[in-house]
């Protein structure tokens, strides 16, 4: 068996595939075959480091050295300098990576800054493609110690309840007891669902979360499905997530074949079968009633709730269903107990949080760190902070249902309650990042475009009023507001939120709000004129 001197990992996602990776790892694999080297240095693809608009990104182990935007043109210089003389190429953009491990310190450039990975933890460092790697960095530890030990569904709800976790796609309902509800519901058949529509803009973290390791997520959802009682669990995908689907579908089929899913887990008498269901990209199919509605083939309009999914879900079954990072979190808190996972992030919003920088950064991308950080430390820290050295003037927090914040509020801690307190949202954990060039007036009409397109139209207030607020939106942007413009826009919001049967557009009133309250001048409240400033 080789022993290989030097890894060069090369991490694989839709934005490395458009900048080149894989015609870089082909000059690689060619080159090192031209000096001989192919037995010394292992050239292995990995998921996705965060960082996005860097193009091509190398690493080379044990050297914990990163390079970006590399060109095929720069290989040849990185193998003569590098990989045989140990020497960092100058020239070439570079960072250690010591920091990218959980808990260790070291380099302090942007997203490569500390970080604490709990759902990323293997993101980059393992081979997504290939199990045997997974298993020997401890995947599937938690699903083996549940059946080792024995440990009763309850006592697995009980865990995740004694741990906090709460759901991370927006509305941070406590994971455990929505088991606990789906287990307790009348009815034999029960389902697990994962969505993985990830529809809000600017958020792309469930995506990296699948590519770079999407065994986890199996392994979640077979705990998942052991818990509430549910034989049979379904992954709804985006469409576009093609690399997610393509990853996702062979770890399936590993697990398969390796007795880690299907019939009989490890041999404890309990099985689970989990499929993939492609959505057709609409933003309102990422709420769970509608989302259901798609899976069961039909048109992806909201139901009317209650009944809620726990005791109506699929085919009008109780039904479980989570987001991709709420299930990531499941694997280590069973392996390291409830009070571990307590002991990280906040007291009422433990853990961690994968937030998506965005905007007018310097290291845009995505970054894992505790519940609770301070927005400052996001946007200054890990995103580098504003471009080009210009001012900060907004964070639109959550994604187009999400808040506008000035700088007031740039030292609130990123988490449901601190937020909340705020009038603010964690929602996705999207940071879209606005300089002092920015018009807030513009954002606002772009969100209002985007709410009356993808508005299903089922029910009035959200059919007519998205339209409406879109209308004005347009006159504001075009300088050609009118006295009493923005209030108009304001009620029109709060009868949506009142009146609207699904979040999409009950949650419209928060970008309006915010922009109008926080961003006064640019709407011109005070004389009771909206004019762009
Ligand atoms: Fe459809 Fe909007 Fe009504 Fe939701 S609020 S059901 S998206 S029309």
């Amino acid at each position: 068996m080789s022993v290989f001197r030097t890894h060069v990992l090369l991490p694989v996602d839709e934005g490395t595939a458009q900048a080149g990776v894989f015609e870089v790892k082909r000059r690689l694999e060619k080159e090192l075959q031209a000096r001989k080297l192919q037995g010394e240095v292992k050239v292995l693809e990995s998921g996705s480091v965060g960082i996005v608009g860097r193009g091509v990104i190398l690493a080379v182990y044990p050297d914990r050295m990163v390079y970006f935007n590399i060109h095929e043109d720069d290989i040849p210089r990185i193998i003569d300098e590098h990989l045989l003389k140990g020497r960092v190429v100058a020239g070439l953009e570079h960072a250690p990576v010591a920091a990218m491990a959980a808990g260790t310190a070291g380099a302090r450039v942007g997203l490569t800054r500390e970080q604490r990975r709990i759902v990323l933890d293997k993101a980059w460092t393992v081979d997504p493609e290939n199990i045997n790697e997974v298993l020997a960095t401890g995947g599937y530890k938690a699903l083996e110690r549940i059946f080792t030990e024995k440990s009763s569904p309850e006592a697995v709800i009980e865990e995740i309840k004694k741990s906090g976790l709460r759901g991370r796609g927006g509305a941070g309902f406590p994971t455990g007891m929505k088991w606990e509800f789906t287990r307790k519901a009348a009815g034999e058949d029960k389902y697990v669902i994962c969505n993985a529509d990830e529809g809000e803009p600017g958020t792309f973290k469930d995506r990296l979360i699948l590519e770079g390791d999407p065994h986890k997520l199996i392994e979640a959802m077979t705990i998942a499905g052991y818990a509430i009682g549910a034989s049979r669990g379904f992954v709804y995908i985006r469409g576009e997530y093609q690399l997610s689907i393509e990853r996702l579908g062979k770890a399936i089929a590993q697990a398969n074949e390796y007795g880690l899913l299907g019939k009989n887990i490890l041999e404890s008498g309990f099985s689970f079968e989990l499929e993939i269901k492609k959505g057709a990209g609409a933003y309102v199919c990422g709420e769970e009633t509608a989302l259901i509605e798609s899976l069961e083939g039909k048109r992806g309009n909201p139901r009317v709730k209650p009944p809620y999914p726990v005791t109506h879900g699929l085919w009008q079954k109780p039904t479980a269903v989570n987001n991709v990072e709420t299930l990531a979190n499941v694997p280590a808190i069973i392996a390291n107990g409830a009070e571990w996972f307590r002991r990280i992030g906040t007291d009422k919003c433990p853990g961690t949080k994968v937030f998506t920088i965005l905007g007018h950064v310097e290291y845009p991308g995505l970054v894992e760190t505790d519940m609770g950080t301070p927005l400052r430390e996001i946007i200054f820290g890990y995103g580098g902070g504003i471009r080009g050295g210009k001012k900060f003037k907004a964070a639109l927090l959550g994604g187009a249902a999400g808040v506008f914040l000035s700088e007031k509020l740039l030292d609130v801690r990123m988490d449901f309650e601190s937020l909340k307190e705020n009038k603010a949202v964690l929602g996705s954990g999207a940071v879209l990042v606005m300089d002092e060039g920015t018009s807030i007036a513009d954002m606002l009409f772009s969100i209002a475009k985007f709410f009356a397109h993808e508005s299903c139209g089922q029910c009035a207030p959200c059919r007519i009023g998205t339209r409406q607020i879109l209308n004005i939106a347009y006159r504001i942007r075009q300088g050609n507001g009118r006295a009493g413009d923005a209030e108009t826009m304001l009620r029109l919001a709060e009868t949506m939120f009142k009146s609207s049967l699904c979040p999409l557009g009950q949650s419209l009133i928060m970008p309006v709000r915010s922009a109008l309250e926080n961003f006064k001048e640019e709407f011109a409240l005070a004389g009771g004129q909206a004019v762009k400033s």
